[in-house]
């Protein structure tokens, strides 16, 4: 299917709605039914009828279909937030002595989940480098059910081999699930690569205007039905129809948003990789990335983040340097079309937390909507902060 069909057709029955070129927002919590015979066969498959909105709801359909093709998959599911989006396709497929084999350092309430709440309820994980293959082999054991990826990652963008981890899963029986934010179903399609479940954090470049928090899942018609039926309508988790009208709105730019946001963060790359005062540039897309030619072949571009350390005796001097930065904000998350930075210097010494793994002259970046050019002339600028 064309990606202008899905962005600006799919799902739309604009007859049912005097032809309004834009989906309703059916904001109701509720629905009727004209005799006991439809009631009774809505409620024989909820998944399949629209009863109460806390399954179904028409605006959330249209959403519903236009995600589920990007993906290429059969169905998807929205959801109230990227987390719940992984909680729910996470313990709809694991019970008390089952074991998770998850990529080292996922996103941080994905590791929560593994640790904090699943170990409570008998489900261990082991954390594996998802660079090598063998890693991932070796960590699986006689329970494991369920390999969870993240590739890339949103820090430092480690990748996993979609096609390989697809096999070795299938091989043992194991059910894949993928955090695919980072490249967004532009530029990296896992269910192609037989992956099973891919999520979304919506919020990043789904919606991609930073005003709704949003979660999607992707797979079959079968799985998605699974998850619909348990832990979807039991955690309630879901999205209200007018966020999912923002989300539909924030779709139809969606090719043109991570094309721009793509060719932007490869200039300013470019433009960093031959700056002295650059140590090191984490950013799949360049040739000494380690994992470039896996990058180059399962994805066709990256977006807006990269990462990298600039050359400092002391974090006071990224300090200055991220001080002089006046055209990026200061902030988590991505994918709006806002230029944003996250210095890692401002997650050490916090009271009560430990410092961070990651090194405190590392800076992510991700790279909106703005023109490439005036954001290098602010970097230019704070570069002057640097020995
Ligand atoms: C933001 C994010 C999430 C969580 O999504 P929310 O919508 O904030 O709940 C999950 N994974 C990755 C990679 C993210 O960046």
């Amino acid at each position: 299917m064309e990606l202008s069909h899905i962005l600006y057709h799919l799902g739309e029955d604009r007859k049912k709605y005097y032809n309004a070129v834009c989906p309703p927002i059916i904001q109701s919590s509720n629905f009727v039914f004209d005799d006991l015979n439809s009631f009774r066969e809505a409620i024989g498959d909820e998944s399949k009828h629209t009863i109460y909105t806390r399954g179904n709801n028409p605006t959330v359909t249209i959403l519903r279909k236009k995600l589920a093709a990007l993906e290429k998959s059969e169905d998807a599911l929205v959801m109230g937030s990227g987390s719940a989006a992984i909680a729910a396709a996470v313990v709809s497929n694991v019970k008390a002595g089952d074991h998770i084999v998850c990529i080292q350092s996922p996103y941080s309430w994905t590791y929560k989940l593994l640790t904090n709440i699943l170990t409570r309820f008998g489900v261990s994980h082991t954390f594996v480098d998802g660079t090598k293959l063998e890693a991932i082999e070796e960590a699986i054991q006689p329970n494991t059910t369920l390999l969870y990826l993240e590739s890339p990652n949103s820090l430092t963008f480690e990748l996993q081999d979609l096609t390989a981890c697809a096999e070795l899963a299938k091989k043992n029986g194991l059910i894949t699930i993928i955090d695919n934010s980072y490249a967004s179903p532009i530029f990296q399609q896992p269910i192609t690569h037989g992956i099973d479940i891919v999520i979304h954090s919506g919020t990043k470049y789904l919606n991609g205007h930073s005003d709704v928090v949003v979660g999607i899942i992707c797979s079959s018609k079968k799985l998605i039905k699974k998850i619909f039926d348990d832990s979807y309508m039991t955690l309630g988790a879901i999205i209200s129809p007018s966020d999912a009208a923002l989300v539909l709105r924030g779709l139809r730019t969606l090719e043109l948003r991570m094309q721009r946001s793509f060719k932007s963060c490869e200039k300013i790359v470019s433009y960093l990789s031959n700056h002295l005062k650059v140590e090191q540039i984490y950013y799949p897309f360049l040739p000494t990335f380690p994992q470039y030619n896996l990058a180059k072949k399962q994805m066709n571009g990256t977006g807006g983040l990269f990462s990298i350390q600039v050359k400092a005796d002391h974090i006071t001097q990224v300090e200055d340097f991220f001080h002089r930065l006046e055209r990026f904000l200061l902030a988590v998350s991505w994918g709006g079309h806002e230029s944003l930075v996250l210095p890692i210097c401002g997650l050490y010494n916090i009271k009560g937390k430990e410092n961070p793994s990651l090194p405190w002259n590392l800076l992510r970046f991700y790279i909106g909507l703005e023109d490439p050019d005036w954001l290098i002339e602010d970097l230019d600028n704070a570069f002057k902060a640097l020995p």
